[in-house]
């Protein structure tokens, strides 16, 4: 039985370290596409404000959330709906299984909650 050596200590720090940068980087890009993007959905049109903008998710054109270009060129703002649509497309043509996320039904004013959608509901 081999002991725990010193550098497991340091390799679950690493481990931390990414998983909280990568939980930023997430952030991140939302932020910077809300930034970059007017609150539109780029498929039914709809406007979003700060009073509905957890409905308003970041989608990857090329479906990989790690391939984020600073100018926006992988990004596509779509609301929840259309967002949904465009992965089951994706799923359908790839023939696997659908999962369908619910969007949270309840706004609460809470900053937090537009963190806590994005979690659950995680697309790319
Ligand atoms: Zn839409
Ligand atoms: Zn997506």
């Amino acid at each position: 039985m081999p002991t725990k050596k010193p550098d497991s200590v340091k390799l679950d720090r690493i481990v931390a370290d990414a998983r909280r940068n990568a939980e930023q980087r997430d952030l991140g890009y939302r932020e910077q596409a809300l930034k970059l993007y007017p609150w539109i959905c780029g498929r039914c049109m709809r406007e979003f404000t700060r009073a509905n903008l957890r409905e308003l998710t970041v989608h990857h054109r090329n479906h990989d959330h790690d391939f984020n270009p600073a100018d926006g060129s992988n990004w596509e703002l779509l609301c929840v709906y259309c967002h949904d649509n465009e992965h089951s497309r994706y799923i359908d043509h790839a023939g696997g299984g659908a999962s369908k996320a619910e969007p949270g039904a309840v706004a609460t004013g809470n900053p937090f909650a537009d963190l806590k959608g994005l979690m659950s509901g995680r697309k790319c």
